[in-house]
């Protein structure tokens, strides 16, 4: 899309009055907000057509005022790597509770929205947005879209509230690297209409399903989630299994390239056998449901991936790896799901844990003889002297940096402090930061204290 010099120079203003709202006095605002989100939507695969609307509730819980609310739409950066102009989830209007239609700029092509407030929001005050919202569903390149399999995931479709901390709003580009999420935790009710011969896997807990006229009405209500995630299929085989309290469902498009009905068993086994291992280690996962699903190939990539209570698994491949991704995606339950952490400034607290807790799983699982940790030494050698905790775009080796050298770092840190110290502490580190946000100070913080051992040139040498 281009634009008139008219038109840019409005749009400029326009940002020049959000970021001056953003920054009274040149001092950075107190701000935090609670949120909720009501959002009803009507989903049409044949037609690749979505159209819903979100209402989000924001309570503004900091010492400040602010007239500019940021949104994220991370479904926007997940069409692909490269960024499709159709096939856009779009905002076609905002209006508050008393319904005035308010001033909105869609930024980052569309992974951004800045909405200007009537008035201010003072503090313990709160404001009820209600957006209304179209999208035209793409072909899936990576995790977002219609698969060739005619699988339709639909991620993080929806506007979420863009975190404000210390360094302000959260409202940088997403780099390339990484997957760049970083959210509250918040709680979401959703309605779903949807063609009867479509099933639904979503991963919040379906609380009612009424079909009549052909259309099945699905609610959910996804309590204290990083995000909201719904996929569509007309032919998904359910599988299903337990552990403590909680109901893994699997979901699997059984006419999928690669999907059998024996991988489809045994990424529920490890799944399970996952879930209940790290139950014991980082506290009891606390949803009524764990959604396991196939990753649709799309026509780039197709990842394995995580999200608040439901996990993606790439099929296809050998078995061996779809446990060590299925045991690195339930890790993402708790280090991404329960304690969140900005993925773009320190993408290794969720992707260096998670890795470091697959090994211990693999560990625990004790099946195959794997060289798990040698082979992570190694890589992680490639890079030494780089820092774990750097940001998603200043890491020269994405993968071996914030996956393989953070794994090792924690590994290194659990041989100084001796093994069971060093998981009390992790357990210690996810109670303290349950539903929160947590920084790489934050960990050596709690590895400070609960420890006599000197880890200081540990730390030196992996962490800036
Ligand atoms: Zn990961």
């Amino acid at each position: 899309m281009k634009y008139t010099i008219k038109q840019a120079y409005v749009i400029s203003l326009f940002m020049l009055i959000c970021v001056t709202t953003m920054c009274g006095c040149g001092q950075k605002k107190e701000l935090s907000f609670e949120t909720s989100y009501i959002i009803e939507t009507d989903l049409d695969p044949e037609m690749r057509r979505m159209t819903y609307t979100e209402t989000a509730e924001v309570i503004n819980t900091g010492s400040d005022s602010t007239k500019t609310l940021y949104f994220h739409i991370y479904g926007n950066k997940f069409k692909g790597l490269r960024q499709v102009e159709d096939g856009d989830i779009a905002v076609l209007s905002v209006q508050d509770q008393n319904g005035n239609e308010l001033q909105y700029q869609r930024e980052q092509e569309g992974v951004l929205y800045c909405v200007e407030l009537g008035q201010a929001l003072e503090p313990r005050q709160s404001v009820e947005l209600t957006f209304a919202c179209e999208v035209l569903i793409p072909d899936l390149e990576s995790m977002y879209g219609v698969s060739r399999d005619g699988d339709v995931q639909l991620p993080m479709f929806s506007l979420q509230l863009a975190m404000h901390d210390q360094n302000g709003w959260d409202i940088a580009p997403l780099p390339e690297n990484g997957d760049g999420r970083y959210g509250a935790a918040a709680d979401y009710d959703l309605t779903i209409r949807v063609p009867e011969a479509y099933l639904l896997a979503c991963n919040g807990d379906e609380l009612s399903r009424q079909t009549s006229d052909g259309i099945t009405t699905y609610t959910y209500r996804a309590e204290k989630r990083r995000d909201i995630v719904v996929f569509a299929c007309e032919d998904y085989a359910l599988l299903e299994r337990t552990v403590g309290s909680t109901a893994i469902l699997g979901y699997f498009n059984e006419t999928a390239d690669g999907v059998t009905r024996q991988h489809m068993e045994y990424v529920m086994d490890c799944a399970a056998f996952a879930l209940e291992y790290f139950n014991g280690l980082f506290g009891e996962y606390p949803y009524d449901t764990l959604v396991v699903t196939n990753s649709a190939l799309g026509t780039n990539f197709s990842p394995n991936m995580e999200y608040s209570g439901l996990i993606t698994i790439l099929f296809g491949s050998q078995e061996f790896s779809m446990k060590q991704n299925t045991f690195h995606e339930v890790a993402h339950q708790w280090f991404y799901g329960l304690v969140g952490n900005d993925e773009i400034r320190e993408p290794w607290l969720d992707e260096g844990f998670s890795d470091f807790a697959t090994g211990l799983c693999l560990d625990a699982d004790g099946k195959e003889d794997y060289p798990f940790w040698e082979l992570k030494k190694i890589s992680s050698n490639a890079a030494a002297g780089e820092k774990v905790n750097v940001p998603c775009d200043k890491a020269s080796a994405y993968q071996q940096i914030v996956y393989d050298r953070g794994a090792v770092f924690l590994k290194t840190l659990m041989d100084a402090v001796g093994h069971e110290k060093f998981l009390s502490v992790l357990s210690d580190y996810c109670q303290k930061y349950w539903y929160g946000i947590a920084t790489t100070e934050d960990f050596l913080e709690i590895l400070q204290e609960g420890t006599d051992a000197d880890i200081s040139d540990i730390v030196a040498e992996f962490v800036e």
